[in-house]
């Protein structure tokens, strides 16, 4: 798999990854920042609710500068850093293809 697609998995669901990393990033705003200040997470489990335990253990990490779910922990094992952040932006964000709706077929 692409490096970068492999990365991307890391964005998600990765609560118990980012609660033992170090450093944190996010490639939208290409912030770095300690674990302890993501205070938000998405993608908690409606199963989940009646188990406070799953609550504190999964989700997605949402940044906490921009809020977007594009956070990834160095636990990953990737370094966390503008050059690698820089690359995540290009692949994920930069080169996203917007493409104008398919015209309506004429009744
Ligand atoms: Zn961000």
């Amino acid at each position: 798999m692409n490096d970068l697609l492999a990365a991307q998995t890391h964005a998600v669901d990765n609560r118990a990854e980012i609660d033992t990393s170090r450093v944190c990033g996010c490639f939208c705003c290409m912030a770095t920042f300690e674990p302890q200040e993501i205070v938000a997470w998405s993608g908690l489990d409606a199963a989940d609710f009646d188990d406070p335990q799953a609550l504190e253990t999964s989700g997605t990490a949402l940044c906490p500068r921009c809020g977007s779910e594009s956070v990834i922990g160095d636990a990953s094992g990737y370094t966390i850093d503008g050059r690698f952040l820089g690359r995540m932006n290009e692949a994920w964000f930069q080169k996203t293809i917007i493409r104008p709706p398919a015209a309506k077929p004429v009744k």
